[in-house]
Formats: C-alpha cells, structure tokens, sequence
C-alpha cells in the first residue's frame, strides 16, 4: 500500500503514522523528520534547511522533490509507504504522480486530517520534547507528571527552536494557500480520505482510517 498524510501542521500525522505503518507494513517517510536528520548532522544542506525552516518557510520543490525521491528508490520502500509531509503543493503532488507512474506504481490513498485552529495552535506552540527518549509531550493537553520532565527517562523536555506562535502560524497559512489545493487534486481522482484530526487519542483516528480504507 502506498500512502500520503497530509494535514495542517499539528494535526496529528505523526502520532498517527505508526498505527498505520506496523497495520500495511509499510514505511513511514517523514519529511520533516528527513530534514531534522540533515540539520543535526550540520552539513551544508543542514544549514540550508534550518535557515528556512527557522523562518518558518517551505523548503523548495526541487530540493524536497529530490530527497523523497532518492529515499523512495532505497529497497525497504518496495512494499509501501506513508508519506508524511510529502506533497506540500499540487507541483510536488504531480512530480510524485509521474515518479510512480513511471515505475509502473500508483498511490492508492491520500489520507487529510482536518483539524481546528484553537486546538492546532494549542498543539503546537504547547509541545515539549525529550531529545533522550523522543517522547513528545504538551502542557495543554499532555503534561508528564512532574513539570518539565520526561516521565520515562528523567531528561528535562525542551521547546523546539521552531514551536512558537509567529512560526505556527505562518506555517498554517503556508498550509491553508500551498498544500489544502492537493485535497482538491485526490478528490479528483477518487483516492481522498478525510478523517477528524481533533481527536485526542490517535489511535482512534487510525481506526477512521482503517475503516475508510476498507470501505473502498
Ligand atoms: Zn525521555
């Protein structure tokens, strides 16, 4: 099975992916998280990327289009994949259209969380993270149990250097002018599924999934 999830940022793709990765056995192929890895090895790419997503940008087409595509030609894609944060824009979303079709492949579902401003805000601008663990962690929603700490290993969570108000929400509007067209674009060819990213548990929004995926 072949995937996308996209949604606004904060909408849950992350937390979700893992259920939906281990239910297809499939890969997850995040991009941000792709880009994170370039900047914590501190090359000249790395440095490129922070400087953009410091500002709260997009990384363009063809830099993006380039790395998805190296990674999706690695053999532990051949069974599938979800990718997440990939394809931003109706350009990225055509180059990843002629990429399968010409290996002879096609995506078989464009999964859109919808979610609302308040609780994305929330979200993010709330998120604390444990750099030992990677457990990730809110103070509007879900706080580990002794303030500023992660529960499971004791390090002291921090803020991301791009979780503030000002970056959310320029990147919710990147999002809302660049990316929601592609809803419109999966729409067309029959291959959208909408699902309710307000949910707390992420659990229960894999089960809409699941259940959309089937009913086709
Ligand atoms: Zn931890």
């Amino acid at each position: 099975m072949r995937f996308i999830i996209t949604g606004p940022p904060a909408s849950g793709k992350g937390s979700v992916a893992p259920f939906i990765t281990k239910e297809y056995n499939i890969l997850h192929i995040s991009t941000g998280q792709m880009f994170r890895e370039e900047i914590k090895k501190g090359t000249a790419l790395g440095l490129e990327l922070k400087k953009i997503l410091d500002q709260g940008h997009l990384v363009s087409d063809e830099l993006t289009d380039e790395m998805v595509r190296q990674r999706l030609n690695q053999d532990d894609c051949k069974n599938g994949f979800l990718l997440d944060g990939f394809p931003r824009n109706i350009n990225q979303a055509k180059y990843l259209d002629a990429y399968l079709e010409e290996k002879g492949l096609k995506l078989d579902f464009a999964i859109a969380l919808v979610a609302d401003k308040d609780i994305i805000i929330k979200r993010l601008i709330g998120r604390r993270v444990c750099q030992t663990c990677g457990k990730n962690y809110n103070i509007y929603f879900t706080q580990p149990k002794k303030e500023g700490v992660c529960d499971l290993c004791n390090t002291k969570l921090v803020k991301r250097s791009d979780d503030t108000l000002e970056i959310a929400e320029a990147r919710l509007q990147i999002y809302n002018e660049e990316t929601a067209p592609i809803l419109k674009y999966y729409e067309e060819k029959g291959i959208l599924l909408k699902v309710d990213g307000n949910l707390k548990e992420s659990y229960d929004t894999f089960l809409q999934i699941k259940e959309k995926v089937n009913a086709k």
